[in-house]
């Protein structure tokens, strides 16, 4: 092999923002892409952003995906459609989490293009909208995915291996590490993917990759710490008793992935501790009762407190007082519910799906409470009600708010300034360089300096950089 030979990443996604996470490392004369995700913002430029993916990833060999989110994973429909005709590694949890959420992904961009079309029928000018992707096209990508367990090297070409290290993020998480021999060199590039923490629920402790030549690391929270997240179980326990003792309901906004497996098995752990006396719950999205599924599908993702409670007591996700609905007539029929239950249902930043319809009904009513146990964006109408405004705007009619809103100190999934640079002192220690992605500006470049302060090579690549490595 020449000297010349190439070796090289390039930025696609995720640079200097949060979302549309995609990465692209050429070795000779064969390349591979890591993530393919949804690019979320303003609708023209997300729009824009989704349709028209690089040449470059489309024509990648193979790609690899580090977790099922959708700011990651959901534009693989798209590459897929677009020409992509590669394999798709990635674990074997991220690979069932994939299935539900593209298919899901997909149900919604269809019904988005039937939306806007229908509201346009009188329009003569108006161009038809075609969806991003069809559920079809899901199904042909999912095809296309291969699964992998944690910590096992496979071969990606030759002199390419890559293994996938729990990332401690979400279930079925990775890290990614990729060795590559080039002449009598070796070199390892690291992927971190969304780096998780210690302690989260369900979830092992993230394991760090070692002795990384260069490191493309997820810069997040590169200048936040976050508060504590002790006490989670006791404030839901307060929470659950304050509306029961007058007679209300609890609306629980929730993620499908993670969060909502996180407050089910908080649950069923404080009932089976006789801490919380059983009161009927409700899993109201069929996004949210497909993951857990895949949650019970996956124990060898669990950490040991989760596989002890599977051992002594059962399923962490089912028990006597849940009900996992699906139908949209027992959704409905959750309308005439009487005297306590909590129903658990998303959009977990309260701006579409059935949880809207619950807080619509709930919402006016004192004895009722809503409990936020999420980050909440601005311009949702999460957001809003953790402002405390006493009037709220829910399909186009304002509302007073009477019932109590509650902010419970979930755990976040990404690790903090302090966590990030901790992980970094193991993983990047003999790196060449590290490239600080996936943070809005201000949060990559405290990142990279955080980390020059100790001694590392980083900077913080704009949206289409690409740099040579030295081998
Ligand atoms: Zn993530």
């Amino acid at each position: 092999m020449s000297k010349g030979d190439r070796f090289r990443l390039t930025f696609l996604g995720a640079a200097r923002t949060v979302t549309g996470s995609m990465h692209h490392l050429e070795v000779r004369d064969q390349s591979l892409l890591v993530d393919c995700g949804m690019y979320q913002g303003r609708r023209k430029e997300s729009n824009e952003r989704n349709r028209n993916l690089p040449r470059k990833a489309v024509e990648a060999d193979v790609a690899l995906l580090t977790h099922a989110h959708i700011d990651h994973s959901g534009n693989i429909p798209s590459l897929v459609k677009r020409g992509f005709s590669g394999p798709i590694h990635c674990t074997s949890a991220t690979a069932d989490l994939c299935a539900a959420m593209l298919r899901d992904s997909a149900r919604i961009q269809e019904a988005d293009a039937r939306w806007l079309n229908n509201k346009h029928l009188d329009d003569p000018d108006w161009e038809t909208v075609e969806p991003l992707y069809t559920e079809e096209d899901a199904e042909t990508a999912l095809q296309q995915f291969a699964p992998h367990d944690y910590d096992r090297e496979f071969e990606l070409f030759p002199g390419v291996a890559v293994r996938f290290l729990d990332a401690g993020h979400v279930l079925g998480s990775a890290s990614i590490v990729v060795d590559v021999k080039l002449n009598a060199h070796r070199r390892r590039v690291v992927f971190s993917g969304d780096i998780g923490r210690k302690n989260l629920p369900i979830l092992r402790d993230p394991v760090v990759p070692e002795h990384a030549d260069y490191v493309l690391m997820e810069s997040t929270y590169g200048n936040r710490l976050h508060a504590p997240a002790d006490g989670m179980r006791q404030q839901l326990l307060d929470a659950i008793n304050t509306a029961r003792a007058r007679g209300g309901k609890i609306i629980v906004p929730s993620f499908s992935l993670e969060r909502t497996q996180e407050i089910v098995f908080a649950l069923n752990e404080l009932i089976q501790q006789g801490l919380l006396k059983p009161i009927p719950v409700y899993v109201d999205s069929p996004l949210s009762v497909d993951l857990t599924k895949v949650f019970r599908a996956h124990p060898e993702c669990y950490d040991d407190e989760t596989i002890e409670f599977d051992n002594n007591h059962g399923d962490p996700f089912g028990f006597k007082m849940l009900t996992m609905v699906t139908d949209v007539e027992q959704s409905k029929a959750l309308n005439q519910l009487r005297g306590t239950a909590i129903i658990i249902s998303a959009s977990g930043m309260c701006e579409a799906g059935r949880v809207v319809h619950h807080l619509r009904n709930s919402i006016e009513d004192a004895k009722n409470m809503i409990l936020i146990v999420g980050y909440q964006a601005e311009n949702t109408l999460g957001r809003r009600l953790v402002e405390h405004r006493p009037r709220v705007k829910i399909f186009g009619v304002e509302r007073d708010v009477r019932a109590e809103v509650r902010v419970l100190n979930a755990f976040s999934a990404h690790a903090d300034k302090n966590e990030l640079l901790e992980w970094a002192d193991i993983c990047a220690k003999q790196a060449r360089k590290v490239f600080c992605v996936h943070g809005d500006p201000d949060q990559c470049e405290a990142l990279q300096s955080h980390l020059e302060a100790r001694g590392l090579k980083a900077t913080v690549p704009s949206m289409g950089d690409s740099a040579d490595l030295d081998y």
